[in-house]
Formats: C-alpha cells, sequence, structure tokens
C-alpha cells in the first residue's frame, strides 16, 4: 500500500511514524518549505499526552512543559470559576506546551524514520484516476496513491475536493495571541481567563513551556487586524482583565491574528475502488479551541487511524473502522464547543449575566466538578462516558 499524508503539522507527523512504523510505504507532502508550527502555546490534555507516552515522546516534552493543574475565571475582576483537575481522581493535569517543542520532537522522530518528505509543495485537491487516487498541485499530479490523507488543518484543500463537507463556518470571533517570556513564573500553572461584563471580551493567560506564557486576547475577526496594529491602546483596553498578570502585558512585542471554523463532514472517507482519501484532525473536524481540545483529538485521530490501517490490510474496510471509531468522540467535543462558544466569544450579551452568576454554584455542586474535569481531559463521548484509544499500532 502506498499512503500520501498532505500536510506536516500534528496529526500529519504523527500518523507518517505510525504507518512507517508498521512498515507501510508512506509519503509526506507538506505546502512549507521549512516546516514549522504557527501560532500560540497549546493546553495540550491527558487524552494527547497518552499518544505520545504511547510514541515515547511524553518524557521528552514535559521535560520543557509545565503541568497546568487548574483553571482560574474571573468576570469583572470576581472569581466565577477555580477548577482544579484533582477534582477529578486519578486524571492528569494538562501540560502548557510551546507548538515548537512538540513539533521539533515529533519532527525528529519523522526523520528518524526516514520518511520522505516533499516539502514547498502546496496540494490543491486529489481525484480518482485508474491507477489510484491523485494528489493534485498548482503543477501538476504528485503520483498516485493507494491512500490520500488529508491532515491539512481547518482549510483543508483534501476535505474540499472529497466533497464531504457538510459545514463549514468561520466563527466571528477570533484571537489576537502572543508568546511572552514569563521568567517570574506569575502565569503558575494555572489557565487564567478573565472575561469581561459581556461576551465578547476575555484575556487568556497560558503557561506556555518553562518559563513562557501564551496570552489570548477575545476580538471580533473584523478587528483583528486594527487592533493588532496598536499594541499601547491594547495595553490599556486589556489590563482591567489580566488580574495578576498586567506584568506580562508590557512584555508583548507583537499581537497576531488567529480565527477559527466550525467544520463538520459527512464522513471522513471516500472510497474509489480500492484506493481512498480520508482525514483526520481539524481538516475532519475543525473547531473552536475554547476548550483546548484539538491537538488531543488531531492526535487521537492518528493513533486510531494509523491502528486501523496497521491491523487491516483491506483498506475499505479499515477506514470504515476507524470512521466508527472515532464519530462519538469527535461528535461530543464539536457539540461542546459550538454550545459553549456564545457564553465566551460571541455577540449574544445577555448570556453574560447566566454566565457571571450561575458559573460558581454549578461548579461548587457536589459532582459538577469532576463532570468538567473529564470533559477537559478529552477523552468524553457523554459527560458520563469514556472514549478509549485502540490498544498499540
Ligand atoms: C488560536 C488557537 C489556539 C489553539 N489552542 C489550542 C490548545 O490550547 N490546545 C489544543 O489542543 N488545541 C489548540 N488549538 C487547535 C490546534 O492548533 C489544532 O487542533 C491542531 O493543530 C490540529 O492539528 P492538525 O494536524 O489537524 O493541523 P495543523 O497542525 O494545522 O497542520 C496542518 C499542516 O498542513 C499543512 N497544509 C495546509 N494546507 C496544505 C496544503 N494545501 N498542501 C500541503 N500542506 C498543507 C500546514 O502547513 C500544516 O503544516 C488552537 C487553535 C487556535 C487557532
Amino acid at each position: 500500500m502506498r499512503i500520501a499524508i498532505v500536510g506536516l503539522g500534528t496529526s500529519g507527523a504523527t500518523l507518517a511514524c505510525l504507518l512507517a512504523d508498521a512498515g507501510i510505504d508512506v509519503t509526506v507532502v507538506e505546502q512549507a518549505d521549512d516546516p514549522r508550527p504557527v501560532g500560540a502555546g497549546l493546553w495540550l490534555q491527558e487524552l494527547g499526552q497518552q499518544v505520545l507516552d504511547r510514541l515515547d515522546l511524553l518524557t521528552p516534552l514535559r521535560a520543557v512543559s509545565r503541568p497546568v493543574r487548574r483553571v482560574h475565571m474571573t468576570a469583572r475582576g470576581r472569581t466565577i470559576v477555580d477548577l482544579g483537575y484533582d477534582a477529578l481522581p486519578g486524571s492528569k493535569p494538562a501540560l502548557g506546551v510551546r507548538r515548537g517543542d512538540l513539533f521539533a520532537l515529533l519532527l525528529s522522530e519523522v526523520r528518524r524514520r526516514g520518511v520522505p518528505l516533499r516539502l514547498g509543495v502546496p496540494v490543491t485537491g486529489v481525484r480518482p484516476t485508474p491507477s489510484g487516487i491523485a494528489v493534485e498541485t498548482a503543477h501538476g499530479d504528485l503520483g498516485s496513491f493507494d491512500l490520500v490523507v488529508g491532515a491539512d488543518g481547518s482549510r483543508s484543500a483534501v476535505r474540499r475536493s472529497m466533497n464531504v463537507t457538510s459545514r463549514d463556518r468561520p466563527y466571528a470571533y477570533g484571537a489576537l495571541w502572543a508568546v511572552v517570556e514569563d521568567p517570574d513564573g506569575s502565569s503558575t500553572d494555572t489557565l487564567f481567563q478573565g472575561l469581561g461584563a459581556d461576551t465578547s471580551t476575555y484575556l487568556g493567560v497560558l503557561p506556555t513551556g518553562r518559563s513562557s506564557a501564551s496570552l489570548f486576547w477575545s476580538v471580533h475577526t473584523r478587528d483583528l487586524q486594527v487592533r493588532a496594529g496598536d499594541l499601547d491602546a491594547w495595553r490599556a483596553v486589556a489590563a482591567p482583565y489580566a488580574g495578576p498578570h498586567t506584568g506580562l502585558l508590557d512584555r508583548v512585542t507583537e499581537l497576531l491574528p488567529a480565527s477559527y471554523r466550525d467544520v463538520v463532514v459527512r464522513s471522513p472517507f471516500r472510497v474509489e475502488g480500492r484506493c481512498g482519501a480520508v482525514l483526520v484532525g481539524d481538516s475532519a473536524h475543525a473547531m473552536s479551541p475554547q476548550l483546548g481540545v484539538g491537538t488531543s483529538l488531531a492526535l487521537a485521530d492518528a493513533w486510531t487511524l494509523g491502528h486501523a490501517l496497521a491491523g487491516d490490510a483491506d483498506l475499505p474496510r479499515a477506514l470504515a473502522t476507524y470512521a466508527r471509531r472515532r464519530a462519538a468522540h469527535v461528535r461530543w467535543y464539536q457539540w461542546t464547543t459550538r454550545l459553549m462558544m456564545p457564553a465566551f466569544q460571541s455577540d449574544l450579551h445577555p448570556v453574560a449575566w447566566p454566565r457571571d452568576h450561575l458559573a460558581r454554584p454549578l461548579t461548587r455542586t457536589p459532582g459538577v466538578a469532576p463532570v468538567l474535569v473529564g470533559v477537559l481531559c478529552g477523552d468524553r463521548t457523554t459527560p458520563f462516558t469514556r472514549w478509549h484509544l485502540p490498544d498499540g499500532a
């Protein structure tokens, strides 16, 4: 079987390692000449850590990351949520990770396995041919493969050409972000979110790596570029939301824009005869990063697909197994993030009142905190049921 993976991000690099380990002929095609991660720090949940552990990458990642043990949310300076991962016995804290550290580990594993990389090649789509699935680029086809994996992120060209999208909506709100040095450890082991009086304003502070912090500032997408341009004005507006972190605002030298999409596919795979195309990660289910589970879902996809392909030589059946195993888990997080978004980043300002007045009593109600922590850990299919990684790829 010859497989092409489009995209050398988290899911693509992980899957490349798993397929190479299974002795499958795999090539990775990436649009960037010099692939590097783009974006702020990551809040990496327990599920994602489990996948990295199976690749023996968790210990080195932990060595350069910080545990995130609490979520502390304030509204107009008053605490509305103070939730520790220890509310759920046996759960593991998240990790505050520099994207570059995770990417460097994955890339070195891909290179160590000798996986061929085609860099600087933007893929425009895929199409069935008599000899397999062709990978299309602006300069012609790259060749035909038995399987093409779209691991090319939320704006996936592979997804578009597969014609499986049932929902692809940009969110009205995005974020400006920066990663700054935090030598005094002001961000400690806590994800801090300072909310405004309405549902459009918040400042997030995430411990990132050993001595940095990521700042996220909620902005309507129409203002992303404008706000990014005037740092002093931004500092003045953001300071009242920063709680104990106002000192970090002075360290920001550049704000970068990020926007999110809400993507749902009818099916993450298509089969043409004995060949096919399949989607993993954001290309299959982009969502808002409110819950910080996107990377964990991408890693779980890669693990599950790798396991299905390594364990079943019948490609259509292996793809159907992958889709079936991932469906309930993905659907739960799609709905949860979509339902949460109006309370944190929307124009539905009346929602702020119940949010600010109910969150504290709710999270203190016996039994609620463990459920919320379970959802944060990234492995739920309902508030009370867990999704499990298939065993050994
Ligand atoms: C502001 C923000 C904050 C976030 N915070 C968190 C967080 O705290 N925790 C968390 O778990 N998740 C977070 N996420 C989500 C997380 O970043 C994604 O879910 C995750 O990176 C998805 O991985 P992926 O492999 O699917 O795609 P990506 O990591 O996006 O990789 C896609 C790769 O495909 C390549 N590519 C794209 N198009 C093409 C093409 N046409 N041809 C060839 N190559 C192509 C890209 O260059 C890239 O290398 C956040 C997202 C945003 C926007």
